[in-house]
């Protein structure tokens, strides 16, 4: 079966990538094929037999009409700029256009050393693969922007970390692999012009709504400040922490890009942390609006070279528009929250006393430690007045119930200001409240049997509750239950 490339960023030609071919493995093996996202792109999983899916995912085979090749890119890491840093173990296959008549760009990742690798193997070990193939999958069905899981191999071989784990290539989808190191990757070598090609590579395959305005690349620069500001505020309601938001992990169409040691929260801290390298907690969940901004005006640097001949006129403009950062976040942060504790009220009037609501709802889950997505879900189900639930919800705040019992009275008066009904309310909570996040410690679990003994039932059934996150399942109830303290993850790592 041949899949129909295209390939644009090939055509940028040289200075933009390396060609390069995925360095074959011994025995490469399919551990899960993403059919209907396969459906979506425009091929025919059907017909396309486990064996030909593993040697074309695991990069042993190159399909027809792919290009493959590694990506140049920059970026900064923790705050330092590394000038080169580029796909080291990541090929660009190349572009299918989906059903949706967009492109998507198909990339493999763990397929071998590249001109970029620098002291890296070029390999993924097979635990971070299923890890973001569940937490990608998960994402999506949770509503947020993201690269997507297509499919995840095993390659036969050991990979040497600080022991042998089993080696294996996840095959991720994205509209679009150009970050804002991407950007940063050709500002920093003072090429213009480069940055200028990019920045029309960008509008025409992913925002051709642009190519119009008076002035496209200022346009887009507010376009991806926008989308940015929406991912953070989804990221912040989710109870979800990146945990490596480097310039060169930040997407140029606002999806989440690359899951390492990323996390959903369990129970809940302003601070909190996983990541094992983020030592000084630059990524903690509450800095995350913060990075954001700061990354984007990495971006906006690059973009002010091309902005407007007259540099100070440039650097004014992009200011202008970084200015509106904080703001859009705010507001889609705030009506985020509001949402998920029923508070649909649209006139001017709602803003002040609801934030205030969610605000003290943070304050006592922080104080007391409550459980993240469990809070939200059980708040869904509370009646308009006291009534039996309440005594469930105020167990996740534990010696806390007293003020959160006040909360729950000032919550009320907040519905009853509005004029929505109990059902509908109940209903359109449980449409933002999920049930089922990728908790750690069960995708920790998943990993853990596919590893140790070849079992990946754990990952196909973690999988397929994460499907439909905003539904309760029967017999599955385990799934949306916190960690007990011996199953609680405390830090993650970036597998790279
Ligand atoms: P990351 O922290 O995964 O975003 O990766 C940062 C940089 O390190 C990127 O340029 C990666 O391609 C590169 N990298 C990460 N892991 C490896 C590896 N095992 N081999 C080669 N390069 C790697
Ligand atoms: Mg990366």
């Amino acid at each position: 079966m041949a899949i129909p490339f295209d390939n644009r960023y090939a055509a940028l030609g040289e200075g933009f990538f390396m060609r390069t071919r995925p360095t074959p493995v011994p025995a490469p093996a399919l551990i899960r094929f993403n059919h209907e996202l396969a459906l979506d792109l425009g091929m025919d999983p059907e017909r396309m037999e486990p064996e030909y899916v593993a040697r074309i995912f695991s990069g042993n085979e190159i399909p027809e009409g792919a290009e493959p090749l590694a990506m140049a890119y920059a970026g900064h890491q923790f705050g330092f700029f590394t000038p080169q840093l580029g796909d080291g173990r990541a090929i660009l296959l190349g572009e299918v256009t989906g059903r949706d008549g967009r492109g998507y760009e198909i990339h493999l990742k763990g397929s071998g050393r590249t001109v970029f690798s620098r002291n890296g193997d070029g390999r993924a070990p097979l635990g971070p693969v299923l890890r973001e193939y569940l937490v990608s999958e998960a994402m999506h069905r949770l509503g947020v922007p993201t690269t997507r899981a297509l499919a995840a191999v095993t390659t036969g071989e050991g990979v040497f970390r600080d022991r042998v784990l089993p080696g294996a290539v996840l095959t991720r989808v994205a509209g679009s692999f150009v970050r804002v190191g991407t950007f940063e990757f050709h500002a920093r070598r003072g090429d213009v012009e480069a940055v200028r090609k990019l920045a029309d590579h960008v509008i025409g395959r992913n925002y051709p709504e642009l190519a119009q305005s008076d002035n496209r690349y200022l346009a887009l620069l507010e376009a991806v400040v926008g989308r940015q500001a929406s991912l953070v505020a989804k990221w912040m309601g989710l109870g979800f922490i990146h945990g490596v938001m480097n310039t060169d992990n930040m997407s140029i169409l606002g999806e989440t890009i690359d899951y390492g040691p990323c996390a959903f929260m369990d129970c809940f801290d302003f601070d909190r942390v996983y990541s094992s390298i983020d030592q000084h907690g630059r990524y903690a969940y509450s800095n995350q609006p913060g990075v954001g901004l700061w990354n984007l005006a990495r971006l906006a640097e690059c973009l002010a070279l091309i902005v407007d001949p007259d540099m100070e006129a440039a650097i004014e403009s992009v200011k202008n528009i970084l200015g509106g950062f904080m703001p859009a976040y705010e507001s889609a942060w705030l009506e985020g929250m509001r949402a998920k504790c029923g508070l649909f009220r649209t006139d001017g009037a709602a803003g002040r006393p609801d934030r205030r609501v969610v605000d003290d709802l943070l304050a006592l889950m922080a104080k007391s430690g409550a459980d993240f997505t469990l809070t939200f879900f059980l708040l869904s189900s509370l009646r308009d007045r006291p009534a039996a639930g309440d005594e469930k919800f105020l167990e996740q705040f534990g010696p806390m119930a007293d003020p959160v019992r006040k909360w729950l009275e000032e919550w009320r008066a907040a519905l009853a200001r509005q004029s929505v009904g109990e059902k509908r309310r109940q209903e359109e909570m449980r449409r933002v409240n999920p049930v089922y996040i990728p908790r750690n410690h069960l995708v920790e679990a998943a990993i853990r049997s596919a590893e140790e003994d070849d079992d990946y039932s754990a990952f196909h059934e973690l999988h397929e509750v994460l499907q439909i996150p905003y539904e309760l399942k029967r017999g599955k109830e385990r799934f949306q239950l916190p960690p007990v303290p011996e199953e609680e993850v405390r830090q993650t790592f970036c597998g790279t």
